[in-house]
């Protein structure tokens, strides 16, 4: 099949996370990746939960899960209908499903029942390590199905395992390439457990198979699954999907992500005022590479850029400080108003007028949303003296200190507020005629008015202040000055 037709053609992608957890960095850029194909042609994006491993439930994880792509606006188009949007599909819900495929398998020969108990089945893994042979069940019970049987008969627990054929497996994987495996290496792999719910391979295979998925895209660590799924879609007679399993995502220092590289839950990054859009551009490149040199992407050129086929086989590199420069770059093109709505729910206190009036101060001040909280306090309450830093700051006299804020309110008395750059100006030139340099003496103005040596720009905080504010704030550190110099 060509690109060009794969590209006409819609593509059924699904994301099927466990609900083991909170969603991670690599696994909501493998949804992104879907997400985009579908968006890309004009198909569907379906979201499937697949918890069958019961014993790995994460009480709160669906909910995680949802939350996040929500979050993200990675949504799902379809699935059952819970009154309102969609719910995703859930196997645990659609049992009957797959018991009824593993009763085709069986009745075919392509699947056989077992009833090994777990001791046998550790002795023989024990022996077969000891023996330095890849370890994989033996096929006792396919050899003594009459025994099989009459265990069964009697009411012995069993499980159904697959009957993997001989030969090789072989796909052409759109990311991996041509993939081939040696049957001989693949395990008898347990389909429905002895509780009638069928392992992930069944349940996967199954759900793939009636969603009319076409392309399977998921992470690499699934690759050596793909012969025991290719098996069945052969004993059932269904034609398989594509494949595409997307590269590993590492640390710096390429290991695998863990908390020490800041591999977060998705909803960290939420709480941290990370925009969704920048996320996802960083995690599309984690992988992609447009081929040009752009790197900043909307979600809109995303969709109109990226393709599967580019996405590269080896593992990609999560670099924080990278999120951070994509970050802060949506940050400067998001419109004021944007900006001032994503920052309501970091800012408590400023009402939606004053925020909005902060945003053009704090828009190249802040990376993250929540770092504008830090940033914002000292312009709603007043410094606390004495300070917890010294006043006045290092290589500045008390007497030039003290002069620089009469000077100043004498400017803006004069009406300088309103012309931040010609008041800056005004005090250059007084700080140079005392021999100072202005970044030390503007110290003094940072300490007077907002309590700590930085912040946001000064002039423009006078502004965003007023003038009455600025002179009451000013004045309070002339007080704290005149007790140290003596002659004033
Ligand atoms: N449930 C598997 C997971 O948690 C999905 C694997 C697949 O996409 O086939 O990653």
């Amino acid at each position: 099949m060509g690109e060009v037709q794969q590209a006409a053609a819609p593509w059924r992608v699904r994301f099927a996370p466990s609900p083991t957890g909170a969603l991670h960095l690599g696994a909501v850029r493998t949804a992104l990746f879907a997400w985009l194909m579908a968006r890309k042609t004009g198909g569907q994006f379906i979201l499937r939960i697949e918890d069958t491993d019961q014993g790995r439930h994460v009480e709160g994880s669906e909910k995680q899960i949802l939350d996040s792509l929500t979050w993200l606006g990675l949504l799902w188009d379809e699935g059952p209908e819970v009154g309102g949007p969609y719910g995703p599909y859930v196997q645990s819900e659609r049992l009957p499903i797959y018991q009824e495929q593993g009763r085709v398998l069986a009745a075919s020969g392509a699947a056989y029942f077992c009833i090994c108990s777990p001791e046998r089945l550790a002795a023989m893994r024990k022996a077969q390590q000891e023996q330095g042979k890849p370890t994989g069940y033996d096929r006792y019970c396919l050899h003594h199905t009459e025994e099989v049987a009459a265990a069964m008969e009697r009411g012995q627990s069993s499980v159904l395992r697959l009957r993997m054929p001989e030969g090789r497996s072989s796909w052409d994987d759109l990311i991996l390439g041509e993939t081939s495996f040696d049957n001989n290496m693949v395990d008898d792999q347990v389909l429905l457990k002895s509780d009638g719910f069928p392992t992930y391979h069944l349940a996967s295979v199954v759900d793939d198979h009636l969603m009319r998925i076409t392309h399977v895209i998921r992470s690499q660590e699934w690759t050596s699954s793909t012969p025991k799924q290719l098996a069945l879609y052969a004993a059932l007679g269904w034609e398989p999907p594509f494949f595409a399993h997307t590269p590993n995502v590492l640390g710096e220092d390429r290991k695998k992500m863990s908390k020490r590289h800041g591999a977060k839950d998705i909803l960290e990054y939420r709480a941290q005022g990370y925009l969704p859009g920048a996320l996802l551009n960083a995690m599309a490149l984690l992988g992609w590479a447009s081929g040009t040199a752009q790197e900043l992407f909307s979600r809109d050129e995303l969709v109109a850029m990226f393709s599967i086929e580019r996405v590269n086989r080896a593992p990609a590199i999560f670099d924080a400080k990278r999120l951070d420069s994509i970050q802060a770059a949506h940050l400067r093109q998001l419109p004021d108003g944007e900006l001032s709505e994503a920052l309501e729910p970091f800012l408590q206190g400023p009402s939606r007028t004053q925020i909005l009036s902060l945003v053009p101060l704090l828009r190249e001040r802040i990376v993250r949303l929540a770092d504008a909280a830090g940033l914002v306090a000292p312009l709603l309450e007043r410094p606390r003296w004495p300070l917890k830093e010294p006043f006045p700051p290092a290589k500045v006299l008390p007497g030039d200190a003290f002069g620089l804020l009469e000077r100043t309110i004498q400017r803006i008395d004069a009406g300088d507020l309103e012309n931040p750059v010609a008041l800056r100006e005004a005090l250059s030139e007084w700080a140079t005629t005392k021999g100072a340099k202005p970044r030390d003496i503007f110290r003094v103005l940072y300490l007077a008015l907002l309590g700590t040596a930085a912040g946001l720009p000064i002039f423009d905080v006078m502004k965003y202040l007023g003038a009455e504010e600025v002179r009451f704030r000013l004045e309070q550190g002339m007080r704290e000055l005149s007790m140290l110099v003596d002659e004033l």
